[in-house]
């Protein structure tokens, strides 16, 4: 407990029932019906394949269908998300952490970043849904991790590695948008973990993974909210049974498929958040 002696009531204060910091009934929630319905019916019109190690990006419109595929092997990905017109709207999986939880699955929404605060996309169809939580408190598709990097590696471990996957999504969004590596890296931001088998350790509140159970033959899903760029890294880790930020693991290339529904018409992306953004400042503006 670091030097700090505890009062007579801890116990009692230990005790206190903890509440939901942020109930999602007030949610606008996706209509699941009209979703499933979409899904039903969907012709190919792309695909990406994020080779092992590296990353792949695609434009997903608005109204389709983004579908990552586990093919070869046990591979865990490393999404990032734009508004395919902005890239200053981006995923935001804190805030999508502190709304769904820290593991998302079908019917959970992929949330921008401020100003916008708006749903960019929503998960219609996870394979790895039957996995819920183990008993170490591990669940599949994680909002936690941050993205493997090279800066991290550099701090634990006085290496200099360039296949992590805040390096793969630099060097697949540089080369999509015609940036530069140093234009496009301030864009990575921290991703979802698809695929990926991970939680806290209950002693000591660390961020552990284990093997992921995905299998060649599963995918996870979601349906473009507004037009999307997405970029998508096979995580040197592979499977993250072991270590990531090096070679040795077993890694497996990632496809994302985009959808297009047949019943697809024209899409309404969701409003921006309606904040008025004067922050209570005098003047405004
Ligand atoms: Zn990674």
């Amino acid at each position: 407990m670091k030097n700090a002696t505890a009062p007579h009531d801890a116990a009692a204060r230990r005790a206190v029932v903890p509440v939901i910091c942020y109930p999602t009934d007030t949610l606008p929630q996706p209509d699941m019906a009209m979703l499933d319905a979409l899904r039903h019916e969907v012709t190919h019109v792309a695909e990406a394949v994020a080779a092992p190690r590296e990353a792949a990006a695609i434009e997903v419109p608005a109204g389709h269908i983004l579908r990552i595929h586990s093919v070869q092997g046990p591979q865990v990905g490393d999404l990032n998300l734009f508004n395919a017109h902005d890239l200053s709207e981006r995923f935001y999986s804190g805030k999508t952490r502190a709304l769904h939880g820290t593991h998302v699955t079908t019917g959970d929404r992929l949330w921008s970043s401020f100003p916008t605060l708006r749903p960019m996309a929503t998960v219609t169809h996870d394979t790895l849904a039957w996995y819920g939580i183990d008993e170490f408190g591990g669940s599949v598709h994680d909002v936690i991790g941050t993205r493997c990097d090279p800066y991290t590696g550099h701090l634990l471990a006085g290496t200099q590695y360039h296949h992590c996957c805040h390096s793969n999504l630099t060097r697949a969004l540089a080369a999509h948008q015609g940036l530069s590596l140093a234009e496009a890296e301030p864009f990575v931001h921290d991703v979802l973990n698809v695929f990926m088998c991970t939680g806290f350790t209950r002693d000591t509140g660390q961020y552990f993974m284990k093997a992921s159970p995905v299998r060649p033959g599963d995918y996870f899903e979601i349906l473009a909210e507004i037009d999307l760029l997405a970029v998508l890294s096979a995580c040197p880790g592979g499977d993250c049974s072991a270590e990531h930020s090096s070679d040795h693991a077993a890694c497996y290339p990632l496809r994302m498929e985009v959808l297009r529904p047949a019943q697809l018409t024209t899409w309404t992306p969701p409003p921006v958040n309606g904040y008025d953004r004067s922050h209570g400042g005098a003047g405004g503006g």
